[in-house]
């Protein structure tokens, strides 16, 4: 008999009838002779409610352990629905939060890590013919506090069910039938892959498609988790993400990703000398805000400038934090701009062709687009550009490279 982990994310969990519907299709698994452990997500909108309800009690302070315990809350709700609505159906089901399971995460509060999952009362509620319903996004620390694993971490909660547990497949059941070449809501010609590699994914993933958070890409891959993403209500087979086959014929790129949700950070004239971005980037890496992109010009007259992109959400916090240093370590001038976006063209295919940059910066400027900053690795290359161009950026590229 299989196992399967199957997370229903929040558009999935919208409203009563779309629960019952989820339960339904649950129902068609248990009668093909399938166990089944589920993990939820909030309603659709829950967690952005609970977000904006916390931020509107805490305006001058940052209370992560309360806003934890807050937004945790959402896949309680759900979890709780959805056994009610299997037990409806006559079919034996619990809801599980994660400190009953034992997700133990570590103590980052709004974006833990999993450490470790223990599996005995898992195991004893499938022996006892249970359905667990997991709720997923969550996780407890060794102190016993409520953690969340950020925004999207109910993906990851799921896969890391499915690697302690062994299963047979991870199915992210969501509002698309699978991974499409480009995000399906931003370009009308977006297509759906029958397979991606764990490697592409992750990089699509962790450029901004958040049809998969990156750590549960990240996850399978390390653990080998068959994993699968497909629709919820529509049958098909969606999208498997899997190891690279060597023969495998490669697509030059395989998928664009975009990121809205980010903002640009540049210091200029600072004094061109060893540690001086290190003495910018410590205190922002210490109160905990990723970087991502980071530019430094070749320096002239001793000073150069130094350009770096932060989460929309950590701009001001990064504004803050960088004005006394600039006063301390005399640069000229500190500026910023939130309205920018991340494009980025993934594939594995890459890696053997040259030119496939020049071909993107020369789509780009055919279209009169303007790109800010570009970062590459093997497999991706990433550039900025302002906010308004995105869509454009996107449909052209994706045209481009006869995806
Ligand atoms: P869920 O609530 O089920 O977790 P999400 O909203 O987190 O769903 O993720 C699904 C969404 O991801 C889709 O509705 C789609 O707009 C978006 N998306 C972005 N890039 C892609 C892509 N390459 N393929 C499919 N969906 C994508
Ligand atoms: N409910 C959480 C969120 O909206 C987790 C998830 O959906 O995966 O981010
Ligand atoms: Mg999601």
């Amino acid at each position: 008999m299989s196992l399967i982990v199957q997370k229903y994310g929040g558009t999935s969990l919208g409203d009563v009838e779309r629960i019952q519907a989820v339960a339904a299709r649950i129902e068609g698994y248990c009668k093909q002779g399938h166990r089944l452990v589920v993990v939820v997500s909030a309603m659709s909108g829950e967690t952005n409610r609970l977000v904006s309800i916390g931020r509107q009690i805490s305006v001058s302070g940052h209370y992560p352990r309360e806003m934890d315990v807050l937004t945790a809350s959402g896949e309680q709700v759900s979890a709780a629905l959805l056994a009610m609505a299997l037990q409806q159906r006559g079919i034996k089901a619990k809801s599980m939060l994660a400190d009953q399971v034992k997700v133990l995460t570590d103590s980052v509060f709004g974006k833990a890590r999993i450490q470790k999952i223990e599996t005995q009362s898992l195991m004893a509620a499938l022996d006892g013919g249970y359905i667990p319903i997991v709720t997923g996004y969550q996780g407890v620390d060794e102190h016993h506090n409520i953690t969340t694993l950020g925004r999207g971490g109910s993906d990851t909660s799921a896969v890391a069910l499915a690697a302690v547990l062994g299963a047979d497949e991870c199915e992210i059941c969501t509002d698309v039938d699978g991974v499409y070449t480009a995000d399906p809501r931003l370009v009308d010609a977006a297509r759906r892959l029958d397979e991606i590699t764990f490697e592409e994914m992750l990089e699509l993933a962790s450029l901004g498609s958040k049809v998969l958070h990156p750590r549960s890409v990240e996850f399978a891959g390390r653990y080998k988790v068959p994993l699968r993403v497909l629709s919820t209500f529509n049958k098909g087979p969606g999208t498997l993400i899997t190891v690279e086959r060597e023969n495998m014929e490669q697509p030059l790129i395989s998928g664009i990703a975009h990121a809205r949700d980010e903002a640009k950070v540049t210091v200029t004239g600072v004094p061109d000398i060893p540690g001086i971005a290190s003495k910018i980037l410590g205190p922002i890496s210490a109160a905990n805000v990723e970087v991502d992109m980071i530019v430094q010009n070749t320096g002239a007259d001793g000073l150069t400038d130094f350009t770096f992109t932060v989460k929309r959400e950590d701009f001001d916090r990064t504004l803050a934090l960088l004005k006394p240093l600039c006063e301390e370590i005399g640069a000229a001038n500190l500026a910023g701009d939130k309205e920018i976006a991340k494009v980025s063209i993934v594939g594995v295919g890459m890696r053997s062709h040259a030119g496939v940059a020049t071909k993107m910066f020369d789509c780009l400027a055919s279209e009169n687009i303007n790109i800010q900053m570009i970062s590459t690795s093997e497999i991706k290359i990433s550039v900025v550009v302002a906010e308004k161009y995105l869509e454009l950026a996107v449909r052209s590229l994706h045209s481009e490279f006869g995806l």
